[in-house]
């Protein structure tokens, strides 16, 4: 069995490589498959995403490196123990020197999040006795699945265990033991373990099977934030931010926070009582708003002639639900036939809502030449119906109600 050389295993600091083309298919998305008998780029597995970068040809013409994949079954590997191909976006030739080059920033970003999530795996292992089931880590974002409850206090606690451990820059281990070395060891594992197995030690704080690239001191994760904390399958999912990515965040937040504080004028510890202070004035306008809103309709309903048999009332698209009904039940005590009222306008619809006056008028009519001529939707009884219809003028609508 041949063996591509895994150089991110020499070490994760290696950002630049020599190899040479062993072959290279096109894809059926444009692209092209690209095996090379050594790499630093490290390929998507356990729940990581990959490497990405360039690799350059003898010409020093750049292919983008834009994912990169693993696959261990042997029947498939042409020869080789697991074969890696980058996915590029120009052919090379089978034979080609070409140089590497990972993007630096991303990976070093997955290192710090991945080697946060050890010690924050850790932290939640030997304190509470749960297991990370599940990881996730994109460009986007990092989650940990844990078989047990955590709680708000609970995660202040390990995330502020997590983030002493990266001031006392211990040091972090990767390294494959021997067999006899390797039955003598206690690790966090996700799954029973095969062939050579990597151990990674956050000293002090965790011991776990691991194929990723870590950084070599805890120091350089820089800090790790919580962002999130969920239910998840009985357990808890927690998103994290280490380094960069924690540093961005805060900016952003920050940023959110500054232009609250300008739009408030106030400083940022008052913000949350200037909330509740516009939200509570809010409310109060509201309340006021809708007394204008009742008299309004009071005085107007009273403009109309009592003995008007049908009345018929066209509103703007603002008027709620609440104020037709409110209309349609003043309608009925005063007048005989139909009551109703259509809110919206010509060109994007209505709603409406009727009700039968004192003859009790059957608006069972009323619902089908709404349905049948004017297409709307809806329905009710004999004294009560509702819905709306599509855009259509509505003088229209109302003279064929008054023909009824
Ligand atoms: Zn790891």
């Amino acid at each position: 069995m041949k063996k591509i050389v895994e150089i991110y295993y020499e070490s994760a600091y290696i950002k630049e490589f020599d190899a040479s083309v062993l072959s290279c298919e096109a894809r059926k998305d444009g692209n092209y498959d690209v095996i090379l008998d050594r790499t630093a780029f490290f390929p998507e597995q356990g729940g990581q995403g990959s490497d990405v970068g360039v690799i350059l040809d003898e010409n020093g013409v750049k292919h983008e490196v834009n994912h990169v994949s693993i696959k261990n079954e042997s029947e498939d590997a042409g020869g080789f123990t697991a074969v890696i191909r980058h996915v590029i976006d120009k052919p090379l030739n089978k034979g080609d020197k070409v140089h590497g080059v990972i993007d630096w920033n991303h990976r070093f970003s997955n290192m710090q999040q991945h080697t946060g999530e050890h010690i924050f795996s850790g932290v939640v292992s030997s304190e509470y006795g749960y297991d990370n089931v599940g990881f996730h880590l994109s460009d986007s974002e990092v989650t940990m699945d844990y078989n047990g409850i955590l709680t708000e206090e609970n995660i202040r606690d390990i995330e502020f265990k997590v983030n002493r451990a990266i001031w006392e820059n211990v040091p972090v281990i990767c390294e494959f033991p021997d067999e006899q070395t390797l039955k003598s060891l206690d690790y966090r594992s996700k799954k029973e373990l095969s062939g050579d197995v990597r151990i990674v030690t956050v000293k002090g704080y965790d011991v776990c099977a691991c194929c990723a690239p870590h950084v070599e001191r805890t120091g350089e994760i820089g800090i790790l934030k919580v962002i999130g904390l969920q239910n998840y399958k009985g357990g808890v999912r927690v998103n994290i931010l280490c380094g960069r990515r924690a540093l961005e965040y805060m900016t952003f937040w920050q940023q959110i926070v500054d232009e609250l504080s300008r739009s408030f004028t106030t400083s940022s510890d008052n913000i949350i009582s200037s909330v509740n202070k516009l939200l509570s004035e809010n409310a109060d306008l509201k309340a006021e708003l809708s007394c204008a809103k009742d008299s309004l309709i009071e005085y107007e309903l009273k403009e109309i002639p009592s003995d008007k048999e049908n009345v018929i009332l066209v509103k703007d698209a603002a008027t709620d639900g609440n104020s037709m009904r409110k209309i349609v039940n003043c309608l009925v005590q005063s007048h005989d036939g139909f009551c109703g009222v259509f809110a919206g306008s010509d060109e994007k619809g209505y709603k409406f809502v009727f009700s039968s006056g004192q003859k009790k008028k059957d608006l069972n009519e009323v619902m089908k030449v709404l349905r049948e001529s004017f297409l709307a939707k809806g329905g009710g009884n004999a004294l009560m119906v509702q819905g709306s219809l599509p855009g259509t003028k509505i003088t229209d609508v109302i003279e064929k109600i008054e023909e009824l």
